[in-house]
């Protein structure tokens, strides 16, 4: 398994439990989506309405259910989490959508993947608050309309652009999420190894955010293997040089990325000449699905600007070369 991906692993689900800050307070970064999140939230509870729909998109990992059980908790109702692969039919929607109580919060991870003929019954649903049910086929099907009580969807996708132009308009609240500056993944470091009951030092705690690719959740299980680490050589606080030792160990680099990204970009430089490669020709090259390229590997790559997208594909910078030690293209 990788260590160096947003996806979540098997691994993370009971460490994410306890980690899982409960209010905007303690969510740190993401200012501009929390000083939003803030507004809206205070003018929906003066008006003592349930918070308009809220569409939250952005790389695997950066915090979106996080934030979703947040506004739940901020708007004093309760949270209900599914995903869009886990509803298959439209009965299944009208199901959680009828046990829903007024003012709730439905978040639907990858919501992009909800079938079509679910996101129709969805439209209305959002909208008016009410769902159109076809019951019986045939000539004997008839139409049922189910009023439900008011609520608020939140959707959580890679990117806003999976989403299909109706389902995208009828979110009130589009917020995008960014990969985390150093000095937050730090302090997120931080926050998570008082939660282990264990000391890291400020170097010990900056090199891990830095080779973390902005992702808190890459952060945090970077973390956890290496308090292992540090445990096992009897160390009192986790040190730079044990993280160091781990991080080289459990191979990642010293920009965050690991034998795929290195794949990546080493086959686009051997197989390309540094590009233009179509992302097609790239998946195939290195036996990748293309999506996965596109939404978890690629976002981090461009972000620090080792590759670049072309009109005619993608391109190897100058810096990834310098970065394998290699001298670019002539250009
Ligand atoms: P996503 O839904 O975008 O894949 P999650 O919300 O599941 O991401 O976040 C992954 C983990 O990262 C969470 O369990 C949480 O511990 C941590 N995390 C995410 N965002 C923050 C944040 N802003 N502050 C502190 N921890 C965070």
């Amino acid at each position: 398994e990788r260590m160096v991906t947003g996806e979540i692993q098997d691994d993370d689900i009971s460490m994410e439990q306890s980690l899982r800050p409960t209010n905007l307070n303690q969510y740190i970064g993401q200012d501009k989506a929390k000083e939003n999140l803030k507004i809206f939230i205070q003018a929906a509870k003066m008006r003592e309405e349930p918070l308009d729909h809220v569409l939250l998109y952005g790389p695997p990992g950066l915090g979106k259910t996080t934030l979703a059980a947040i506004i739940a908790n901020e708007m004093g109702v309760q949270f209900r989490s599914t995903s869009g692969p886990a509803i298959e039919r439209a009965g299944d929607l009208a199901a959680i959508l009828s046990s829903l109580e007024p003012g709730d919060v439905l978040f639907i991870d990858e919501i992009h993947r909800l079938p079509r003929t679910v996101e129709e019954v969805l439209y209305p649903a959002m909208e008016d608050f009410f769902l159109d049910i076809v019951i019986g086929s045939g000539p004997s099907a008839r139409s049922v309309r189910i009023d439900l009580p008011p609520f608020t969807l939140v959707g959580a996708t890679t990117r806003a652009g999976l989403l299909s132009a109706p389902l995208r308009d009828r979110f009130g609240v589009l917020s995008r999420l960014e990969f985390y500056e150093t000095k937050d993944l730090c302090s997120i470091v931080e926050r998570t190894a008082e939660i282990f009951q264990t000391s890291i030092t400020k170097e010990a705690a900056l090199e891990v955010a830095r080779r973390s690719r902005g992702t808190p959740r890459i952060a945090n299980r970077l973390l956890k293997r290496i308090r292992d680490i540090s445990q096992v050589k009897g160390e009192e606080e986790i040190s730079l040089a044990t993280s160091d030792e781990a991080l080289k160990m459990l191979q990642v680099d010293d920009v965050g990325l690991d034998h795929t990204d290195h794949k990546l970009l080493q086959g686009i430089i051997e197989g390309f000449n540094g590009g233009p490669v179509g992302l097609d020709t790239i998946a195939a090259t290195i036996g990748e699905e293309s999506q996965t390229i596109e939404d978890v590997y690629e976002p981090y790559l461009l972000q620090i600007g080792f590759i670049q997208r072309t009109s005619r594909g993608r391109v190897v910078t100058q810096k990834a070369y310098q970065h394998f030690g290699m001298k670019g293209h002539e250009d």
